[in-house]
């Protein structure tokens, strides 16, 4: 199976002072809001008043494009796009402060250059920081003391750039291992509960379909446990999302909703082909799974989902199939239709 498709900075629907703590982009992107809103705003009306034009046009766009990123960023918790634009900005207004208020844009270089690397990839901070540093140090030059003063501008900033770099890595592996911990079912390795609930949110709810979803559910687990003890159990949890994630196409994702239950979103397709995938799935568990000497088996129910449809929906009427299949005998998948009836609660 894919890894989770959601970043941390993705996940949607946090509180919004656990998102500034989670996601130093959006926290990063704040701040420049909060710089265009506090300072750069007011210096426009001031450049204003003094009657130059320039850079109370330089400062009066900044505000718009720092605030309006900013402000799309906490609209969407997308922070993508606006960390490039808020990237590009940074260089652009160390740029034209250069060009119109001279040695101003020397003291800019250095927060800029930090925070580039909490906005885009390493790779392209590098490339934008040398950019800020080279147009400040040009426009600068007399400020700053001409060849005398480059080399410590110049180490001044590269020292800023490798701490913006070294704490913006950390902080980026650490949120890769606090997603997994937090959207990977420890035991079978598959998404969890709450990674289901996070993407089908994403694709469901449409004008398209997102696919179908289905509802798998170990037959007779308990005695399984019973008679095999938990370790078996436990085991046979792990066999069986290992045997579906090596027959799953890479559009398809499984999560493990909780004990010996399983949701499988099927990618948009033909209706047909989710029910054959499924069947396979669960022949290739009967064949491949065991617990003992005694095949493993699974009930399913599927539900095709119908545009405008939430997974919700979508997910209770799969489960009313799936009771079906149980009743009608276990080791087998049950289709739902559209018009099936709210499940169990
Ligand atoms: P049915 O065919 O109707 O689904 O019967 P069943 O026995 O599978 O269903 P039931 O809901 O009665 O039992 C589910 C069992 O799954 C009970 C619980 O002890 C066990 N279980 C839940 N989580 C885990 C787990 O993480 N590991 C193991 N080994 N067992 C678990
Ligand atoms: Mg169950
Ligand atoms: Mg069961």
């Amino acid at each position: 199976m894919n890894p989770p498709a959601v970043s941390g900075t993705d996940v949607p629907h946090l509180h919004w002072r656990d998102a500034l703590q989670q996601d130093y982009t959006l926290a990063v992107i704040t701040l420049g809001g909060v710089v265009a809103a506090l300072w750069l705003a007011p210096f426009a009306v001031w450049r204003a008043l003094q009657g130059n034009w320039i850079a109370m046009a330089n400062d009066a766009i900044l505000t718009v494009v720092l605030g309006g990123a900013a402000i799309y960023a906490w609209r969407t918790r997308q922070t993508r796009v606006p960390g490039w634009i808020m990237a590009v900005c940074v260089v652009g207004g160390i740029w034209a402060i250069g060009v119109s208020a001279q040695f101003a844009a020397l003291f800019w270089v250095y927060p800029g250059v930090l925070m580039l690397f909490f906005l885009v990839p390493p790779l392209a901070a590098i490339t934008l920081g040398v950019t800020a540093v080279a147009g400040a140090a040009a426009l600068s030059w007399q400020e700053l003391g001409g060849t005398e003063g480059l080399p410590f501008f110049v180490i001044t900033n590269v020292l800023t750039g490798v701490l913006g770099f070294m704490v913006s890595q950390q902080a980026h592996r650490r949120i890769g291992r606090w997603q997994a911990l937090s959207l990977l079912d420890p035991l079978t390795g598959v998404g969890n509960r709450r990674l289901m609930e996070v993407e089908c949110a994403q694709a469901f709810g449409g004008a398209r379909s997102a696919g179908a979803l289905a509802v798998l559910d170990l037959d007779h687990f308990k005695s399984i446990n019973d008679h095999h003890g938990h370790d078996v159990g436990d085991a046979v949890l792990r066999d069986v999302a290992a045997v579906m994630s090596a027959v799953l196409r890479k559009t398809d994702r499984l999560y493990r909703l909780g004990g010996e239950e399983f949701v499988l979103w099927l990618a948009p397709g033909e209706a047909e082909a989710a029910a054959a995938v499924l069947e396979r799935l669960r022949q290739m568990v009967r064949q491949r799974v065991r617990a003992g000497d005694t095949p493993v088996t699974f009930s399913a129910g599927l539900a095709t989902h119908q545009p405008g449809e939430s997974w919700q929906a979508c997910l209770a009427r799969a489960d009313a199939a799936l009771y079906r299949a149980k009743r009608a005998g276990r080791d087998r998948v049950c289709l739902a239709d559209p018009s099936d009836p709210p499940p169990r609660q």
